[in-house]
């Protein structure tokens, strides 16, 4: 299946406001993907409209939210349920410093509704460090039954490598993402990933014209593939 599991929308600041559930899920239809997950710094608010969307593209959506511990590594969070994540989403929102977005600096982080219009807004700065350790995330995001991935290992910011410098051995990761795919080897032959670590990249959009730009396709043996094959199952259910 063709994906792009790390694509932010108009609620992180940073991602561009004309990222909207219906511009998102047309421009992932022209791609052709069959699977995206639209993941937002420590937020989830625009799931429900992204997926009443997506359903209608007949685009499979899973739910996901790119967190960011207390140690400033990102870590993709992948759910069964919109509403799983919602529930991931407050706790990972509670435990934010109240610090205040300036959209002036940071840019707005706007809630929409499936037409697109704005419905709210959230005030709390999203691209910030949660205060919940690696260690913790991790195993929050699992008992809540989700799938954790380490996002974008080989970028100089905000990765596990780059903040650690390696991947501890007691962290229970489900995988890892890869930016550039051409950095894969390299990472095999320095050991701070196996031949056999299950990998995936994405764009990890904040502008439309990157969604899809990967053309990866989701291999079975995928830790990913699981929660595919449920929302599939859910998704035939429901026709
Ligand atoms: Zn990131
Ligand atoms: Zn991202």
């Amino acid at each position: 299946m063709l994906y792009d599991l790390h694509i932010h929308s108009c609620l992180s600041p940073c991602g561009d406001d004309e990222m909207t559930p219906n511009n998102i899920c047309g421009m992932a239809h022209l791609a052709g993907l069959e699977v995206i997950a639209v993941t937002d710094h420590n937020a989830a608010a625009n799931l429900p409209a992204v997926k009443k969307v997506a359903d209608a593209f007949g685009i499979m959506l899973i739910p996901g939210i790119e967190m960011c511990t207390a140690e400033d590594i990102h870590l993709l969070c992948y759910f069964e349920t919109v509403e799983r994540c919602l529930e991931f989403e407050k706790l990972v929102l509670d435990s934010l410093p109240p610090i205040k977005n300036r959209k002036e600096i940071y840019g707005n982080q706007l809630i929409r509704n499936e037409d697109d219009e704005i419905i709210g807004e959230y005030e709390p700065l999203l691209i910030i460090g949660s205060s919940y350790s690696l260690w913790e995330a991790v195993e929050l995001c699992h008992q809540m039954g989700g799938v954790a991935v380490y996002a974008h290992i080989d970028k100089n910011s905000f990765s596990a490598l780059s903040v650690l410098g390696m991947l501890p051995p007691e962290i229970n990761i489900d995988g890892v993402e890869i930016y550039d795919l051409a950095n894969r080897p390299k990472l095999i032959r320095q050991g701070l990933i196996t031949a056999e670590t299950p990998f995936m990249s994405n764009s990890d959009a904040h502008y439309l014209e990157y969604i899809g730009e990967r053309e990866e396709h989701l291999s079975k043996d995928h830790p990913l593939w699981e929660l595919v094959k449920k929302l599939h199952y859910q998704k035939l259910q429901a026709e």
